[in-house]
């Protein structure tokens, strides 16, 4: 029951009432889950993993979008398919790590390389879902913190840049209240094209894209991330557990020291949950030396 519940949690359900006598919805009442066929997960499966010393291989795209997605979800979560826990792989796990710091000199020219690397990406079936820019990143090349959310929404796939609709308001105050500006933290998703209609990233389009993800990492090499939400957690950690689960202590990934909070737009759809990822955020400015503006 307690599991049941976090995982409502999870999904932004928080008003549950106890029914005089229990009724048993029928599961066909749920929408229907997205379902992607014959794509084989190109980067997580066990020969990668097994080779990951070698640069990850650009993948073939996929040929056509009517072979690959059959359709999509209206809503925008869902559960994670077990069949695609066992093939979780932290972010460490997923390319060695860097041998040495890059020079602050450097680190804008080596994330403008990888994004020419991605070019018009079409690696993944978001290509095909109605994607209009992808959205690379934002922020300091040598910010200490970086946020790390799940992916863009219609604003963000409008301007190109994360987090600039409701959720990147509510973001840009967290990082305010933090002490920070949101031109000095680097902000990123785990999948860089928009799912349609805001629904959570297949594990095939999350794991195609992070490859990316882990070198911008490893150019900024930040000294703390921040994972908004369980998507981002899943994919930076590698590991499928309920936020409850994962928030109030520290995790490492490439080096840094990495916490997991609410993602803003859940807090927008649960605003009495602000306090609790307030504490997150004060157990990373304790990390960072930061303080709180004074207030007025
Ligand atoms: N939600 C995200 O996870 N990322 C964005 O960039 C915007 C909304």
């Amino acid at each position: 029951m307690r599991a049941y519940v976090e995982y409502l949690r999870d999904l932004g359900v928080y008003d549950l009432y106890r029914r005089g006598d229990p009724v048993y919805e029928a599961k066909s009442a749920l929408p229907a889950a997205p379902v992607v066929v014959a794509v084989p997960d190109p980067v997580r499966t066990e020969q990668t993993v097994l080779s990951m010393r070698q640069p990850v291989q650009q993948q073939p795209a996929a040929t056509s979008p009517r072979q690959t997605v059959s359709s999509f979800s209206p809503s925008p979560r869902r559960e994670f398919p077990e069949s695609e826990i066992a093939k979780l792989v932290s972010f460490d796990n997923l390319a060695p790590l860097p041998e040495a710091r890059l020079a602050a000199a450097d680190r804008a020219a080596a994330l403008e390389a990888i994004r020419e690397e991605i070019g018009d990406c079409t690696r993944c079936p978001l290509a095909y879902a109605g994607r209009r820019k992808i959205v690379f990143a934002d922020g300091d090349p040598n910010a200490r913190l970086m946020f790390v959310g799940e992916g863009p929404g219609a604003d963000e796939d409008t301007q190109g840049l994360p987090f600039v609709g409701k959720a990147g308001q509510l973001l840009n105050n967290m990082i305010n209240a933090m002490g920070l500006k949101r031109e000095q933290v680097y902000i990123a998703n785990i999948v860089k094209c928009r799912p349609p209609g805001n629904r959570t990233p297949e594990p095939v389009e999350a794991n195609t894209c992070t490859q990316f993800l882990v070198k911008q990492v490893d150019v900024v090499q930040p000294e703390v991330i921040v994972a908004l939400g369980s998507t981002a957690a899943t994919y930076l950690l590698g590991v499928k557990q309920s936020l409850a689960g994962l928030r109030g202590r520290w995790h490492s990934c490439r080096g840094a020291k990495l916490a997991v909070t609410y993602h803003p737009a859940f807090l927008l759809r649960d605003p009495r949950q602000k306090g609790e990822a307030w504490k997150d955020l004060q157990m990373v400015m304790k990390e960072l030396g930061l303080k709180a503006p004074a207030k007025g």
